[in-house]
């Protein structure tokens, strides 16, 4: 039997790792790693 917990439509997302989530660099640009979403 299928015991497998299917997710929801939202993907697992975690903060970004250059922008800590903030969307934002430390030059006050866009994250270029996650293009300003906060995660990657
Ligand atoms: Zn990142
Ligand atoms: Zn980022």
């Amino acid at each position: 039997m299928s015991e497998e917990a299917i997710p929801p439509a939202a993907p697992p997302r975690h903060q970004c790792c250059t922008c800590g989530g903030t969307g934002i660099d430390s030059y006050g640009d866009t994250c270029p790693h996650c293009e300003g979403y906060g995660y990657c």
